[in-house]
């Protein structure tokens, strides 16, 4: 026998067959991917700029283009996360030196303000407690002081649960000639949102959340005002990735006959993006804002009844896609989450950034924004708190 070249023999764990477990999905995210969705995903690949390609991207741009409630042209996914998309904003917007305010009342405020230094933007930020938000006379005392050419609102803070107003600050912002950015990743398609009519520039979401899609693709849209700036800029952004002067022709959005490789789009992903935007263009966006509003005081009713205190005080501010329960005093929270996976094969959260050791969080997002499911987590968290640990100090 020839002596072998390699030095490295083929891994052992990767002769076993991975067969994912099948579980209730019940975080902040990812949610469960219905079959259909699973489907589209599981379709044959085909070239990244062949016609049928191109025909399901301009698919996409419509689909979040309803799913937004925005007319603008450059509409389009971006091919990452929730934080692609964060990036993706913040760096074609803003220019190192320029000004940038962010609203912090949870982790996704302190993310893209971390992201704007990275880029060498001027950054400050107005703080609120966790489970709070900020009134319109706040955000325009802080936008008049600092002066920033951005301002970063979260609609639905994930880590505390709080769904933010959004009348009249895209006016508020515009006033101050600047441009108004909302993270809707975990709102968009559970909470009533309006890009058009609410003044937002520029708003990104994820596939993961209400949709039902993989994680892996970002909608995000920029308004007229926002690609006036985006498109006149003096520098280039430091991503080549994300450049949305190569993304905008990439996706057709730059009038331009000719269509430039970028790079290759995550071709299954965009399957499954886009039967999740023709689920809820079926569905219908106002149906799923109703639905997940009466499922989440369905849920909220529940676990008051069972004695749980709800983190967000305010009734009209809880957001109705990420609930955010007050930790129960006495258990270690860790272990309520473990004891629920284990025995009822049904993930749900602890918190995130500011909220962690103070909060559960169970989300209910899209498909499984249910009655039913609302009745499976209230019984594994009661089966829990009677079996977990209870301290006696
Ligand atoms: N913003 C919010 C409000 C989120 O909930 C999340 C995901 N938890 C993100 C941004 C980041 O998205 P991703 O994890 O897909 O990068």
């Amino acid at each position: 026998v020839a002596m072998s070249s390699i030095t490295v023999p083929p891994p052992k764990c990767l002769q076993k067959t991975f067969v994912a477990p099948r579980r209730h999905m019940f975080g902040p995210g990812p949610s469960n991917v219905p079959p259909r969705i699973l489907a589209a995903g599981a379709e044959p690949i085909i070239g990244h700029m062949h016609p049928e390609m191109l025909e399901i991207m301009s698919d996409i741009k419509s689909g979040i283009q309803y799913a937004f409630q925005t007319q603008n042209n450059m509409t389009i996914a971006v091919s990452g996360t929730g934080h692609t998309a964060m990036e993706c904003a913040i760096f074609n917007a803003v220019e190192p030196g320029e000004g940038v305010l962010t609203a912090v009342n949870g982790i996704w405020g302190e993310r893209a303000a971390e992201m704007a230094e990275r880029i060498g933007a001027r950054v400050n930020s107005i703080v609120t407690t966790a489970g709070g938000y900020f009134t319109s006379e706040e955000i325009d005392r802080a936008l008049a002081k600092h002066k920033p050419v951005l301002f970063f609102l979260t609609h639905g803070e994930s880590s505390t649960g709080v769904v933010h107003p959004l009348d009249g600050i895209g006016d508020i912002c515009h006033k101050h000639n600047c441009l108004f950015l909302v993270d809707c990743v975990a709102s968009m398609g559970g909470a009533p949102l309006h890009m058009d009519k609410q003044g937002i520039d520029i708003l990104y979401s994820g596939s993961q959340k209400v949709l039902n899609a993989p994680p892996g693709t970002a909608p995000i849209s920029f308004s007229e005002r926002a690609c006036q700036k985006v498109f006149n800029r003096k520098t280039k952004p430091v991503s080549f990735f994300l450049d949305m002067t190569w993304l905008a022709n990439y996706w057709g959005c730059d009038g331009k006959p000719a269509r430039i490789y970028h790079h290759t789009a995550p071709v299954s992903a965009f399957y499954s993006l886009r039967e999740s935007l023709a689920i809820l263009a079926e569905q219908g966006l106002e149906n799923s804002w109703q639905r997940h509003k009466e499922v989440a005081e369905y849920f909220h009713e529940g676990l008051e009844n069972m004695g749980l205190k709800l983190f967000v005080k305010d009734k009209n501010a809880r957001l109705p896609t990420v609930t955010t329960i007050v930790a129960p005093p006495g258990y270690d929270w860790k272990e309520i989450t473990s004891y629920i996976m284990k025995n009822h094969n049904l993930e749900i959260s602890g918190g995130l950034g500011p909220s962690v050791g103070q909060v559960l969080r169970v989300g209910l997002m899209g498909g499984n924004s249910s009655k039913a499911s609302v009745d499976m987590v209230l019984e594994a968290l009661r089966d829990a708190l009677r079996y977990c640990h209870k301290s006696k100090v």
